[in-house]
Formats: C-alpha cells, sequence, structure tokens
C-alpha cells in the first residue's frame, strides 16, 4: 500500500515549536503525528483545543487534521513506525547549574530506539548543547542492541528560530534553515522535507552537527546582547538628558548596526533567551572558557526588570504601602500567552513585597498568569476595568490595543494621572501636555 504522501514523519513533543513545525509540515502536505506525553494535551488537540495561543495555529490544526494529514498521539512506538523523519522537539530547561537539561530528550532518544523499525533519521529541534546529537546517537544505539534490531538511523540537528507570536509564518516563510548532518544520505532527506519551504528562495544552510547546535545558542545569545546593550545605553542617556529613541534612529540607520532589536525596554524574558544566555555561559565554563560579554548582558538584564519597580518606588516617595497599581500586560512580549521569565513577574512581585496591590489585565495571558500568580493579584476583564481607582497604570507588554487608548477615560479611571511605560509605547510631549505623569526608558520625563 502506498501512502497519499509524499513523506511521513513524527514530532515527539506538542509545545510552541513542537505543534507549530508539525503542524507547518502538514500544511505542506507530509504526513505528520505529533506526539506528547502529556494525555490531557493531546486528548483537547483532538478535539480541537490547542494548549498554546498562537496566532493562526488553531486555524491550521483544525484544517490539517480534517485532511487526515497531522494526527495526535501519546504512543511514541506507534508514531514513529515507518517514519523517513522523527523530530525532537521537547523542552530543553534549565538545571540547577544553567546548563540545559537534557533529560526529556534523551527519553525520546531512547524511546525512539525502543520502537523504529526501518532506517529514519532522527533529527534534534530542541535546542541543545554541542555534543548533544553524538548523546542522541548512543542512546539510541543502547536501545537498538537491547532489542538485537539492526536497525539503520542517522541523527541530525535541525535548531529552529520561529519567534513566538510569529511563529507560523517565520516557520513557513523562514530567513535560513539550518541543518547540521553528518552524511550526503542524511542531507538528501533533509532537503527532500524542506523542498515545500525552499521554492520561494528561502535558504537551507548545511553544515557539521556542532556548528548547527552552536548557530542556535550564538543566534539568542546575540539578539539578547543587543537588548542589554541598548538598555544600557537607555539608562545612561536618561541620566545625561539624552532621548534614546532619537539615538536608536541614528544608529539604527547605519545598516551595519540595523534598526531590528535595539529597542529599550525592562529586560528579556521568555523561554529561550535567559536559559540559552545560562546554558552557553554554562558550557563555556565546563570547557574551561569565560563568556565575558555574556556575562555582563545577564546582569544588565537582571537589574533592567527592576528598572521600572524603582521609577514607581521613587515618584511616590519609597512608599508603595497601600498603593494600587493598574498592570497592562503580562505575557513576555506581545501575541503569545507564555509567561516563562516575564519581566511582569519581577515588577509584580516587587510591588506585592511592598505592600501595593495589583489588578492586571493581559489579552490572552491571564489564564496562564493565574498557574504563577494565583489570587496575589486581581485579574480585570479589560484595560480599563484594570485602571479603576489605580494610583497608577504600568505598561509591561507593548500589546497593539495598548497603543492608542482614550487618555480622556483613563485620566477618568485612575485615581492618579501616572504612567508608568516600559516599552516607550507614548509620545513624552503629549503625556505632559494632558497632565500624565509620564516615566518610560531611556527618556528624562521627570523635570
Ligand atoms: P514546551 O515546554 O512548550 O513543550 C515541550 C513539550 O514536550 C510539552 O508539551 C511536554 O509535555 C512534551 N514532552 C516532554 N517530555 C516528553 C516526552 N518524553 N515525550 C513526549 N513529549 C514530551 O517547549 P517549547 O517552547 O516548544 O520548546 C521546545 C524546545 O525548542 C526547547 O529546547 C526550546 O529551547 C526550543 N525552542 C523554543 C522556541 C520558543 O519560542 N518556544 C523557539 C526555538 C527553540
Amino acid at each position: 500500500m502506498y501512502l497519499p504522501y509524499n513523506m511521513k514523519i513524527a514530532v515527539v513533543g506538542t509545545g510552541y515549536v513542537g505543534l507549530v513545525t508539525g503542524t507547518c509540515f502538514a500544511e505542506v502536505g507530509i504526513d505528520v503525528t505529533c506526539v506528547d506525553i502529556d494525555e490531557n494535551k493531546i486528548e483537547n488537540l483532538r478535539n480541537g483545543i490547542l494548549p498554546i495561543y498562537e496566532p493562526g495555529l488553531e486555524e491550521m490544526v483544525n484544517r490539517n487534521v480534517k485532511a487526515e494529514r497531522l494526527h495526535f498521539s501519546t504512543n511514541l512506538g506507534e508514531a514513529v513506525k515507518g517514519t523517513d523523519v522523527v523530530f525532537i522537539a521537547v523542552g530543553t530547561p534549565p538545571g540547577q547549574d544553567g546548563s540545559a537539561d537534557l533529560k526529556y530528550v534523551l527519553a525520546v532518544a531512547r524511546g525512539i530506539g525502543e520502537n523504529i523499525d526501518s532506517y529514519c533519521v532522527v533529527v534534534t529541534k530542541s535546542t541543545v548543547p554541542v555534543g548533544t546529537a553524538a548523546k542522541v546517537r548512543v542512546e539510541l544505539e543502547g536501545a537498538l542492541a537491547k532489542r538485537k534490531a539492526n536497525i539503520e538511523f542517522d541523527v541530525a540537528s535541525n535548531p529552529e528560530f520561529l519567534k513566538e507570536g510569529a511563529a507560523i509564518d517565520d516557520f513557513l516563510r523562514p530567513d535560513r534553515i539550518v541543518v547540521g548532518v553528518g552524511s550526503e544520505r542524511v542531507e538528501e532527506v533533509m532537503r527532500r522535507l524542506y523542498k515545500p519551504f525552499l521554492l520561494n528562495g528561502h535558504p537551507i544552510i548545511f553544515m557539521d552537527i556542532p556548528s548547527a547546535e552552536m548557530t542556535k545558542y550564538a543566534a539568542n545569545a546575540m539578539l539578547a546582547t543587543k537588548i542589554s546593550f541598548m538598555n544600557d545605553i537607555a539608562n545612561l542617556c536618561e541620566i545625561i538628558g539624552a532621548d534614546v529613541n532619537m539615538v536608536r534612529r541614528g544608529i539604527g540607520s547605519d545598516t551595519r548596526i540595523g534598526t531590528k532589536f535595539i529597542y529599550p525596554g525592562i529586560g528579556y524574558g521568555g523561554s529561550c533567551f535567559p536559559k540559552d544566555v545560562k546554558a552557553l555561559i554554562k558550557t563555556a565554563h565546563e570547557n574551561g572558557y569565560q563568556m565575558k560579554v555574556l556575562k555582563a548582558v545577564e546582569n544588565v538584564n537582571e537589574t533592567q526588570k527592576e528598572v521600572l519597580f524603582n521609577k514607581a518606588k521613587k515618584h511616590f516617595g519609597n512608599d508603595l504601602k497601600g498603593k494600587k497599581f493598574a498592570v497592562w500586560g503580562l505575557s513576555f512580549k506581545p501575541n503569545t500567552d507564555d509567561m516563562r521569565e516575564a519581566p511582569s513577574l519581577i515588577i509584580i512581585e516587587k510591588l506585592l513585597a511592598e505592600g501595593a496591590s495589583i489588578t492586571a489585565y493581559d489579552p490572552v495571558a491571564i489564564a496562564e498568569a493565574k498557574h504563577t500568580l494565583g489570587k496575589t493579584i486581581t485579574y480585570a476583564k479589560d484595560q480599563f476595568e484594570a485602571l479603576v481607582d489605580a494610583d497608577a497604570l504600568l505598561v509591561v507588554t507593548e500589546w497593539p490595543e495598548f497603543r492608542s487608548p482614550s487618555f480622556k477615560v483613563m485620566g477618568h479611571l485612575l485615581k492618579q494621572k501616572v504612567i508608568f511605560d516600559g516599552r516607550n509605547i507614548y509620545d513624552p510631549a503629549e503625556m505632559k501636555q494632558i497632565g500624565f505623569a509620564y516615566y518610560c526608558i531611556g527618556i528624562r520625563t521627570d523635570h
């Protein structure tokens, strides 16, 4: 019997990366089974309920399930049988010492070795340190040896560069696809798999496996560096009376620097930058090298997460007891419900510790926030409800709907017309004109 599709793959782990990867491959006509150990997640997915918020994903999942190209399973054994490629896309959270914890990746590798029945390529899509593909190979070989099975396989590294909030577009129209391979045979399989994405000229870059593993860390470390660098410049601008927005435009017009990722703010968060920067520092340390720049990047970021809180404390004469704050935005960035390492968590923790109370609003992250923050804060139904009787507003995540609110209405709802804007989305001159005390990042506004 022939499969109606060109290739059959399995994607293990149905989080932000696995679910987007599996769905986008199904979208271009590949037979995909997404596997997860979380039974609840798989049951929900079968019923069209997604575990995460990602624009456009729900519709795409449902379309491909209906077309019978996308399947969900908790049975790794069944899913990997007869596949051309198995992706490992499970989490690699930071361990106690900052290194990437590989126990989920290696457990999946073992499971694949216990079940494959024909040649396949096992690909690490999770972000993993140099040397992990070799460990994956050892796990598979061990499992196959136990079964006394003589089945060929290869490993490859295919780090993922998608951005949460724009994940589908990033996957379907990638800046580049990086694949680490050890043989022409694997290169051919991976080229065939990605062919539908290459038709519009998106490049696929083949390299050796360690270089591919390192590329992902180097990319995230560079982006984190841009953020911390710009935050450092912003803090100095504020002290010496320069306007960081002007400086940003001034430097961004230099094509060697570029306009992207040089916006000052309240520090990077999310599931990737903090853990990947830590892991790279740790990898270097284990190999007798010190990543001096990245240590400073981390340092600046930790301090930056407190900047908005410090401004609030100063404004209210060091006394926040009994003050009520409205918080707009909880997720670590717009268009996602991801709360991992979100700056909002630090800001809220510090405000609560000072005896303040908080009412927060986020367009999609409230359910996720409740897991972490529970009843320590109040949640508003919309952005304006959060303002009622608050002594000040803190803009923490730059969701589009926060960008052009009615300041008149806000002035009526707030007890005091005070805004601490961690994302520089309003115009300081306008705010001054309409009588708001307005604090932002990298522009002195308290005079
Ligand atoms: P996630 O936590 O959202 O999802 C991981 C999934 O793996 C969960 O659903 C979990 O139940 C499942 N899982 C764990 N062990 C399993 C097992 N043994 N078998 C089957 N499923 C199992 O993680 P994520 O954000 O999708 O990240 C996955 C990897 O991709 C990480 O290494 C991350 O660094 C990397 N990455 C993430 C992003 C991002 O934006 N989130 C971008 C690029 C790369």
